[in-house]
């Protein structure tokens, strides 16, 4: 069933030898799709097709179509088009684009390839989390061994055609995840959002048209290819194809990234990964990254794993990082964690998000210091609501969402704090 992943499991089952190796990724099919494509110059509205045939939704949180977003881009504009992957990963309970990068590079070099032919991309940019040492090097190293087979760089495999890819690595920025930001960082400056529009696909990287993906769809991309949008379509449920990597963390017996096809219940992934730690109830989880709202546990119990369900549950499936928490979590002190990490990661341009984060912050301290007021849960209620689409990036929902769904969800262990001091 594994698609993308192709972990260190994944790597036994198939007899590998260090997976994120050429020789490898070649075994089971890899660089094929790309040498057809380039020897027989495969339309790129074929090639469009089956990624919308597929339904591939982005991986990176948006779950915007990737088929559609690359049919935005026109391979015809004259002029230099960019490709860039965004492989900073910074999304609190998310950690799989890691682990593509680290054990499975290739995959993600001949997706952006792809990319780049399609839309008429002559450069590509793979911007990793600035942390992220291990998987730079192996991304490196996969490069190389493209480039010497020449399936990268120019005049690819003897044609006419011209790609070349670098690697840049981050400085530790969460906001630089956004990809307007990653842009502002490309070119050198300070990770600020732009306003859009216009958006990347008409003014990205120096101004040019730029497609951006997350590093999960890019890998999605070649197998996609290969088998056929209707094959990976059919993994799925209707309107989510395919198989996607939840990272799995938090209060489970075996936390980490499990490959699954999205309409999975919720409840088969919790057994793949043992369970609730020490056989207690499951409280709640955070679906999709700590920017997403928070469910019950026994809310989560009842849904299945994909961008629709999770949604009319009133959450998102965000990047796949699912969160669990036991019967005995203090929500209040997560709560404020979360707080405090979006106080310091708001990168201040806009005032209802630089100053709205701070009082979220000093306020749910001010209650777990036992000083809170009940008039304290109106007032997080209020500068949520200030903050919600009024900020010129996802940061300002991403601080709120998570205040007001704890509020919603458990009110009375924020009053239990105010009432006993
Ligand atoms: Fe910066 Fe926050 Fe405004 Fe985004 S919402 S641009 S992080 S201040």
């Amino acid at each position: 069933m594994s698609t993308i992943s192709l972990n260190e499991v994944c790597m036994r089952t198939l007899g590998l030898e260090n997976p994120w190796s050429m020789a490898s990724y070649e075994k089971i099919g890899g660089y094929k799709i790309w040498r057809k494509i380039v020897t027989e110059k495969t339309p790129p509205e074929q090639i469009i097709e089956q990624l919308k045939l597929a339904n591939l939704r982005g991986r990176g949180g948006a779950g915007f179509p990737t088929g559609l977003k690359w049919s935005f881009m026109s391979r015809n504009t004259p002029g230099q088009k960019y490709v860039v992957c965004n492989s900073d990963e910074g999304e609190p309970g998310t950690f799989k684009d890691r682990d593509i990068l680290r054990f499975n590079p290739h995959q993600v070099i001949e997706g952006m390839a792809i990319a780049g032919y399609v839309m008429g991309a002559t450069i590509g940019y793979n911007y990793l989390r600035g942390e992220f040492i291990e998987p730079f090097e192996r991304c490196e190293q996969a490069l190389n061994e493209a480039r010497a087979a020449g399936l990268i760089g120019k005049n690819i495999l003897g044609t006419d055609l011209n790609f070349e890819l670098h690697h840049f690595l981050g400085a530790g920025a969460y906001i630089c995840g956004e990809e307007t930001a990653l842009l502002e960082s490309l070119e050198g400056k300070k990770g600020f959002p732009r306003f859009k529009p216009p958006f990347p696909a008409n003014y990205g990287l120096y101004g040019r048209p730029t497609n951006i993906n997350n590093t999960e769809s890019y890998a999605s991309v070649p197998v996609i290819l290969q088998k056929g949008g209707q094959w990976f379509l059919d993994l799925g449920v209707p309107n989510n194809g395919g198989t996607k990597i939840f990272c799995i963390s938090g209060h489970v017996n075996k936390p980490g990234n499990y490959e699954i096809p999205l309409g999975t219940p919720f409840k088969t992934l919790l057994e793949m990964a043992g369970g609730v730690r020490g056989g207690k109830q499951l409280k709640a989880v955070i679906p999709g990254g700590s920017s997403v709202p928070i469910l019950p546990g026994a809310t989560m119990m009842q849904l299945n794993m994909d961008y629709d369900s999770i949604s009319k549950a009133g959450s998102m499936l965000g990047s796949g990082g699912v969160i669990c928490m036991d019967e005995n979590t203090d929500m209040v002190k997560v709560l404020e964690r979360i707080a405090y990490f979006y106080y310091e990661e708001s990168c201040g341009q806009c005032t209802p998000c630089r100053e709205g984060t701070g009082w979220l912050m000093r306020t749910i301290k001010r209650i777990v210091s036992g000083k809170g007021q009940m008039r304290d849960l109106e007032l997080l209620i209020s500068v949520s609501d200030n903050i919600m689409g009024r900020t010129i990036c996802a940061l300002g929902d991403a601080a709120a969402m998570p205040v007001l769904s704890f509020i919603k969800h458990f009110r009375s262990e924020f009053e239990a704090y105010i009432q006993n001091g």
